[in-house]
């Protein structure tokens, strides 16, 4: 592997950061380019739930990516001199007898018994919201404080390397030289989310956009430590504040708060909780999905040394870290990308 190669990185969101982090970490020359239009990682609620409750399945490779994740975010604590990594118990009230009964025949499996609690007779008498099936803790979530992370991100990649405040300008780049405006670099590696729309090299992959909203709502009734589930996430945020969400609209690059966003999520809200709220503040982002629900992840099929990392998803923050290591080792030793995440899945040209 040769050390001391000058990689440009374009998008600043949790993939450039994670991407640039581990060049860095290999010996290599970072520059960053970001326009500060992030769609989605600063947006995000940063929930990192090891369980899909609609299916009760593990969350894909969640046994590799959750050890990890603890240790790349407490890196930036240090950076940031603030907590950015939270662990929090997720408590999932049952929407019905048959996922309760799915929640006790997987709580004592082995591949399960890391993250499911056993219910307890508490659990299924939980009275401080509304559960008529009862409800159960998983152990092993948290979430990271998504804009002071991305902030420190940025600022330790400044410190380590480059960072250019700018629109990525696609006139200036040559893709057979790999030069961007006067430099010339060693590889490109684009992780725009979904700005991946503008990009002529890879924008025919089906990156799909999809909408998110949350809110955040003050309550002084609902008191609770615990992140609620059901329908929606109501994750504490401290001083009686709360983060709920989120929705999905599909197929749209429409990144504007709506009421109907808004509407969506006070009534899911009020499946959960009948504690008195005000509504203090409202989100909005659009993830970068694809349609298997794998991220995309390789070379440019024609040009050498342009990469792409894109379509983390519903759980980016999850993903990126590992997966960002796992690519920059066979990035820079020239090993086989993963086929499940493989850009040759698709058909780009
Ligand atoms: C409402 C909502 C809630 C979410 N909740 C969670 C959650 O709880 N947990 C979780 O894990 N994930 C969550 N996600 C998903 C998560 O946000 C994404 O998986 C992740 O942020 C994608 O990261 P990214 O870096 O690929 O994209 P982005 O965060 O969009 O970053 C791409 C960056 O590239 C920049 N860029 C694009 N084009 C250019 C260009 N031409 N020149 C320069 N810069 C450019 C953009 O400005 C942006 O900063 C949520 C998303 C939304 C919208």
């Amino acid at each position: 592997m040769k050390k001391n190669q000058h990689f440009l990185v374009v998008g600043g969101g949790v993939a450039g950061i994670a991407v640039s982090k581990h060049l860095i970490d290999q010996d290599q020359h970072v520059t960053l380019v970001e326009n500060g239009q992030n769609k989605s990682s600063t947006v995000a609620a940063g929930m990192i739930n090891p369980i899909v409750f609609r299916r009760m399945t593990k969350s894909w490779r969640v046994d590799e990516f959750l050890p990890y994740c603890n240790v790349f975010y407490r890196f930036f604590e240090t950076i940031a001199q603030h907590q950015l990594f939270c662990p929090i118990t997720i408590r999932r009230f049952f929407s019905s007898e048959q996922e309760r009964q799915f929640w006790l025949d997987k709580q004592d499996q082995p591949d399960f018994s890391n993250y499911l609690n056993s219910v307890s007779t508490e659990d299924l008498h939980f009275s401080r919201a509304n559960n008529p099936f009862g409800s159960g803790r998983l152990n092993g979530s948290s979430y990271v404080q998504t804009i002071p992370f991305v902030n420190a991100g940025i600022s330790w990649i400044n410190m380590n390397g480059n960072v250019i405040q700018e629109n990525f300008d696609f006139m200036q780049f040559d893709p057979f030289l790999l030069q961007y405006k006067q430099t010339t670099y060693d590889g490109v590696v684009f992780c725009e989310g979904v700005g991946v729309v503008n990009n002529p090299y890879f924008k025919r992959l089906p990156v799909q956009h999809t909408k998110g909203e949350t809110i955040t709502v003050s309550s002084k009734e609902l008191k609770t430590i615990e992140s609620y589930n059901r329908k929606c996430f109501i994750l504490p945020h401290g001083n009686d504040t709360y983060r709920v969400g989120a929705t999905y609209v599909w197929n749209t690059l429409d990144d504007t708060i709506t009421p109907e966003g808004r509407k969506e999520l006070e009534e899911k809200f009020q499946v959960v909780t009948d504690a008195a709220y005000s509504v203090i503040d409202q989100q909005a982002g659009v993830r970068p999905t694809t349609p298997d629900r794998r991220p995309v992840v390789g070379e440019h099929p024609e040009f050498e040394g342009l990469y792409i990392f894109n379509g983390l998803g519903t759980k980016g923050y999850m993903i990126a870290p590992l997966l960002a290591k796992e690519f920059v080792n066979q990035l820079l030793n020239g090993l086989p990308f993963d086929p499940e995440t493989a850009l040759n899945r698709f058909k780009i040209l």
